[in-house]
């Protein structure tokens, strides 16, 4: 009876010992994440973490030098002793289709919101079972990784990444494997390589600085730099050089202006310096904004789309220091392109109408004129790309610092005939319906002389709409 008595003690003892040292182990990563955001500059993101997890992390400090860093960096050491390589730690997710036709469709990027909030600490906390998520590989228990070891002799071969991306390695204890490293044995660096060649070759979205480093801005600044970066900033335009039909030269001037000096900085030097102001001017629906967001995707610029609603309305008052930050803004997040869409409702010649012009709009276009020439004299690359239907309309002194104008025309009879056969091929499956055109593609190209692209796929759009 004693003994027993004993027995149960001690296996109580020793899981609550375990209990507490898997509590002790989250609450630990969770310090060590709020440390690695503060570290990282991404306070707003380490209050909510306080917020959501009800504990304060301010009263706790990291020990012995080690971070996150560190732990994934020894983990990736341990790894690549194991296997000979490095573990791939993500994996890209595949798009959701909605998301995918949004993207094309150019509307803004929506935040995921499919995070959940982390969970409360307390001690009857248990992690939530991933009910939503159907496991498509079961776990893989010791049992099977003993015989997977069996298997291939005794050499323990890297596990498969989970569906969450992670490589979760069982760790078997095995001294004599041949895949442990020997003493003096020397790395083989070319699975580095290839995880890193692997890592280049996905395009990758570029991560946004946290505005909690953008210094030297008082709180109402940064206010506005949050306003910027959430209304102004488009994550990712996603429009590709060949999604743009025709355009030729406009194209190739672009490429000149903005893209080789991203690429070859070294060549444009002294009077080679890249034009730090492009103005794309023509009639209207021609793909000027189409233009401006190729260089943006093609080159990864971050990229702030301006129209006058969203300077000159919305802050009204404002709209001078809005600019100020913007231009701030571009240059912390460099290299960027700032477009200003429509630019002649924001710029048009000061002083016209009869003096009837806001005091605001006055000290707004005069602070963006001082921006254009404080980006003149820097090496920043920040690029100014304006595109007007109404160039004659445009202030003198910002025509001035528009040194390169690219007239973006109406499209030829060759892009005319491909615009029609992009929107309406010979067959083509449009949201699950089938279209069976059968068309002159050269008599409607001819007929369609003085359309614009837009103007085009309206058309195409009426067609295909008809049946
Ligand atoms: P704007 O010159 O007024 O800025 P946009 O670039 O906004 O014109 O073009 C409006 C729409 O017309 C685009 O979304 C696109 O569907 C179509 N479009 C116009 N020109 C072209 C083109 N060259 N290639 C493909 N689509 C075009």
């Amino acid at each position: 009876m004693e003994l027993s008595y004993q027995s149960i003690r001690t296996a109580n003892q020793a899981r609550e010992a375990d209990e507490m040292r898997t509590e002790s182990r989250r609450r630990n990563l969770l310090i060590l994440i709020f440390h690695h955001l503060m570290e990282a500059g991404y306070m707003d993101a380490a209050s909510a973490l306080e917020q959501d997890t009800n504990v304060c992390f301010r009263r706790f400090e990291v020990c012995d030098n080690i971070d996150l860093d560190t732990v994934l960096m020894e983990y990736e050491s341990y790894y690549f002793i194991k296997f000979q390589r490095y573990p791939k730690l993500t994996k890209k997710l595949p798009e959701p289709v909605e998301s995918r036709h949004a993207r094309s469709c150019g509307k803004k990027r929506v935040p995921c919101t499919g995070v959940q909030p982390l969970p409360r600490i307390n001690s009857s906390h248990r992690p939530p079972s991933r009910g939503g998520v159907k496991k498509t590989k079961p776990k893989m228990v010791v049992k099977d990784a003993i015989k997977a070891v069996g298997e291939n002799g005794g050499r323990s071969s890297p596990p498969e990444p989970t569906e969450f991306g992670l490589n979760v390695s069982p760790i078997i204890r095995n001294g004599a494997g041949e895949g442990q490293m020997k003493k003096g044995q020397l790395i083989d660096c070319r699975g580095l390589i290839q995880d890193a060649s692997n890592s280049l070759s996905e395009p990758m979205e570029p991560l946004l600085k946290p505005l909690s480093a953008f210094i030297g801005m008082n709180s109402e600044m940064r206010d506005l730099a949050a306003v910027i970066s959430r209304d102004i900033y488009l994550q990712n335009p996603a429009v590709r050089w060949d999604d743009i039909i025709g355009l030729q030269a406009a194209k190739r001037l672009v490429k000149e202006a903005v893209v080789y000096p991203i690429k070859y900085p070294q060549l444009f030097t002294g009077i080679l310096s890249p034009w730090k102001g492009l103005l794309l001017y023509g009639p209207p629906g021609t793909g000027k904004t189409l233009l401006a967001k190729a260089v943006a995707t093609e080159c990864n610029t971050t990229f702030f789309n301006i129209s006058a609603s969203s300077i000159v309305s919305k802050w009204r008052g404002d709209s001078e220091k809005l600019v100020r930050v913007l231009f701030e803004l571009a240059r912390y997040h460099a290299p960027s392109t700032i477009f200003l869409d429509e630019l002649e409702s924001v710029m048009s010649q000061r002083g016209t109408g009869g003096g009837g012009e806001h005091e605001g709009s006055r000290r707004m276009k005069t602070e963006l004129l001082v921006q254009m020439d404080g980006l003149a004299r820097s090496d920043d690359l920040v690029f100014v790309l304006a595109a007007s239907n109404l160039p004659w309309e445009l202030d003198h002194a910002m025509l001035r610092r528009l040194e390169k104008r690219i007239m973006v025309g109406l499209p030829s009879g060759n892009a005319r005939q491909a615009m029609v056969s992009h929107w309406l091929p010979p067959l083509s499956c449009t949201g699950g319906v089938e279209l069976r055109t059968e068309l002159a593609y050269e008599m409607i190209a001819q007929a369609t002389e003085g359309y614009s692209g837009s103007d085009i796929r309206l058309v195409c759009k009426e067609a295909a709409m008809r049946p």
